[in-house]
């Protein structure tokens, strides 16, 4: 199983990374988890437009869904279409949000390009994969994710503040991406992010094998993003997500 970071910048695309992406790949099989915005450029650096087989989508914050819009495009109107619909795990309002998003009306929306699927909590297979859904801490009904293949596992957080449930589906992770949205300062808010030593904290309690710490604003300073992570009682290896960044999982 191999993970590349397409997209780790946290709400909105920095100057070097677009929002949440990651691909997730094994047996030839190509699946994304999230489609944020600027994600679908930097992807063709990896992959060809038509070559993503499954999308989960963790919420519906633009940050994590909005490059849909554009790839509907490319499955509708580009060489060789139509293609085939992409099945689309997401939170029940997706199909009605991204038409909303492109501007067309629900019926048909994207579901040319698209089969949706509604995620609920709980485990399914998807290609060689085997993803379960759990839901976080955020605002809007938001999910991190487990996917496992071959014995291995990655484990993705989507947006949370401190949550029960993501350390359950991190639990022995051999990979764990993280969010680090927050630098510690008073009165944060709860149940939207986490800070870095928050996401040091699940990846001990979970005793994941690496932490990535991703969902990256840009307005903060990342050195002390990851120096908070590094000061806690996580013994395993940290870092900084990077846009290109690629983990074979063996
Ligand atoms: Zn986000
Ligand atoms: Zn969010």
């Amino acid at each position: 199983m191999k993970v590349t970071i397409i997209g780790c910048s946290g709400s909105f695309p920095g100057p070097d990374s677009p929002a949440s992406c990651y691909l997730i790949e094994a047996e030839g099989f190509r699946l994304l988890l999230d489609l944020g915005t600027g994600a679908l450029g930097a992807l063709q650096r990896h992959i060809g437009l038509y070559d993503i087989d499954a999308i989960c989508l963790s919420h519906l914050h633009a940050d994590h869904c909005l490059d849909l819009c554009g790839y509907h495009v490319v499955r509708t109107y580009g060489p060789g279409a139509p293609h085939p619909r992409v099945p689309v795990h997401a939170p029940a309002d997706a199909p009605r949000r991204l038409a909303a998003a492109y501007g067309m009306p629900d019926e048909p929306g994207l579901e040319t390009a698209f089969d949706f699927t509604r995620l609920e909590p709980g485990t399914f297979g998807i290609g060689p994969f085997t993803v379960t859904a759990g839901l976080v801490n955020h605002p809007v009904e938001a999910y991190g994710f487990r996917v496992s293949h071959g014995g291995r596992s990655v484990a993705y957080s989507g947006d949370t503040g401190e949550s029960a449930e993501l350390v359950k589906l991190a639990e022995d992770a051999d990979l764990f991406l993280c969010e680090a949205s927050f630098v510690d300062q008073p009165d944060l808010p709860t149940g939207l992010h986490l800070t870095g030593r928050q996401a040091a904290e699940h990846a001990a309690k979970a005793a994941a094998g690496r932490l990535v710490l991703t969902h990256l604003v840009p307005w903060n300073d990342q050195s002390r993003v990851l120096d908070e992570a590094c000061c806690g009682s996580y013994g395993g290896p940290i870092e900084l997500a990077r846009s290109g960044a690629v983990y074979d999982l063996g």
